[in-house]
């Protein structure tokens, strides 16, 4: 068989422009012909491509390695597993059974955790928009709610009426920890005094109770001095609920937002040198608790970690289906895998390594996706070899925010298989179908085609 013309090109070779560490990881070709000794070819015959593969083993090693950097240095801490980072069944199931709370921000994450099976004790229903409906079964299974503004409030009044009882509910806060932008939609502002307001507010109705205070100061937060600020006003504030209103806040949850290491598109520095270690942030925050509660106070400490937990469990495989030389001379390849499954591309830059080792010079390749869109670009400018149609390429980590965010445009969605700890391989997911797109769909009699 010929192979098909290519227009010679002059790569200028940047052998020696590296970045100040002098290496980069772009530079050094990346194999992975495995994930958890899986061989990835064994993978895709088995399950397809494009495929989701999450690797159980991984998820409890972060889960617990994030758990034990506070459970060592404060002596009262409870995780809540964030559902909208990735509300997988199977991947909901391993947080639980590694002691996880839900923490859920709609009424279609709290079904999803009832379903599972979880008691409403053990949610936390977070979220600027609770159905009434979805309040109420939250109050009589016992959930814990965090209100996020005044109509919310004025919503639990009502409910507590109605059901003839005081309802416990913790705020939700947003103040300036020194990170830019400060999220200020959610929640009820700290620093201009508003929150406080609010729970005189609540302290005169006398229909909710209010047990406990909660942020979530951002997401892929690399200041872990913020959370110190953070911890400092949640206790200062709670001690003035305690003093003038005799409120008693049994628990601090200071959200999520702890880094995966996940790249940021504007990261000059690969994950590992730019950011802290997950120890670091739980030391700011234990040492910020022990020096502003009073002698022996230890109120329960709640995080909401996910992006830390999950993004380095997830690896997407991906197959190329064509190979392009753009009008400027950069090679560009098509995978069966694009923003549609990685909605995050937006914003990160995934490791991107090759099944097999592939002889030949790396130039500055361009990744599209499937879709049929401009928008559909997975890397502008990683550095691969000459790779043949049908090459497997391995993306990772895409764990967190990958399997919520995905969409239904233009391709199906792929399947999702859990790796156990015993080199097991299960499907936690179909594949789908247009059965899947279309259930919902009603064709009126009258449009029915006659061909
Ligand atoms: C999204 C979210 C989280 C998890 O955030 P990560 O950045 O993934 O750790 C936790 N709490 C709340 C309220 C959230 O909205």
């Amino acid at each position: 068989m010929r192979t098909p013309y290519e227009r010679p090109v002059i790569q200028k070779l940047h052998s020696g422009l590296m970045n100040k560490f002098a290496s980069s990881p772009n530079f050094a070709r990346k194999v992975r012909d495995t994930i958890d000794a899986i061989p990835i070819a064994e993978l895709v015959e088995r399950f397809g491509s494009p495929l989701f593969v999450f690797s159980e083993a991984t998820l409890r090693r972060r889960f617990r390695e994030v758990r034990d950097a506070f459970t060592t240095r404060y002596p009262n801490v409870v995780f809540g597993w964030s559902y909208k980072t990735n509300y997988l069944a199977a991947i909901c199931a391993i947080c639980h059974q590694e002691g996880a709370l839900a923490e859920v921000v709609s009424e279609m994450e709290y079904d999803m955790a009832r379903r599972l099976g979880v008691p409403g004790s053990n949610i936390i229903y977070n979220g600027p928009h609770k159905s009434l409906a979805s309040l109420e079964r939250a109050v009589l299974e016992g959930a814990q709610i965090h209100v996020d503004h005044l109509d919310e409030i004025s919503d639990l009044e009502a409910l507590a009426v109605k059901l003839g009882r005081e309802i416990r509910v913790g705020l939700r806060l947003n103040l300036d920890t020194g990170i830019q932008p400060q999220w200020s939609r959610f929640g009820l502002n700290l620093d201009t005094g508003q929150a406080f307001d609010v729970a005189k507010r609540i302290h005169r109705e006398k229909k909710l109770i209010i047990n406990g205070l909660h942020c979530h100061i951002g997401t892929y937060i690399m200041k872990p001095d913020a959370y110190g600020v953070a911890v400092e006003k949640l206790v200062k504030l709670g001690y003035k609920l305690r003093d003038e209103l005799g409120y008693d806040i049994e628990y601090l949850d200071l959200g999520g937002g702890f880094p995966s290491t996940s790249r940021l598109k504007s990261s000059y520095l690969p994950a590992e040198m730019a950011l802290e270690p997950i120890d670091v942030y739980a030391e700011k925050i234990s040492e910020a608790l022990f020096n502003t509660l009073r002698p022996g106070d230890f109120p329960r400490l709640i995080l909401e970690s996910g992006r830390a937990i999950v993004d380095e469990a997830g690896y997407l495989i991906a197959t190329i289906s064509a190979t392009k030389r753009l009008p400027d001379g950069r090679r560009a390849y098509v995978m069966d895998a694009g923003i549609n499954l990685l909605y995050t591309t937006a914003w990160y830059k995934f490791t991107i390594e090759i099944e097999k080792e592939v002889r030949g010079i790396n130039e500055p390749t361009v990744l599209y996706g499937p879709l049929c869109m401009n928008i559909d670009v997975v890397d502008e400018g990683v550095l691969l070899p000459p790779l043949a149609r049908g090459t497997r390429l391995i993306l990772s980590p895409v764990g967190a925010y990958s399997v919520t965010q995905w969409m239904q445009f233009i391709e199906y969605r792929p399947a999702v298989v859990l790796i156990d700890e015993n080199k097991g391989v299960e499907v936690i997911r179909e594949a789908e179908d247009i059965s899947d797109i279309q259930r919902r769909e009603r064709l009126p009699t009258r449009l029915k085609l006659n061909y």
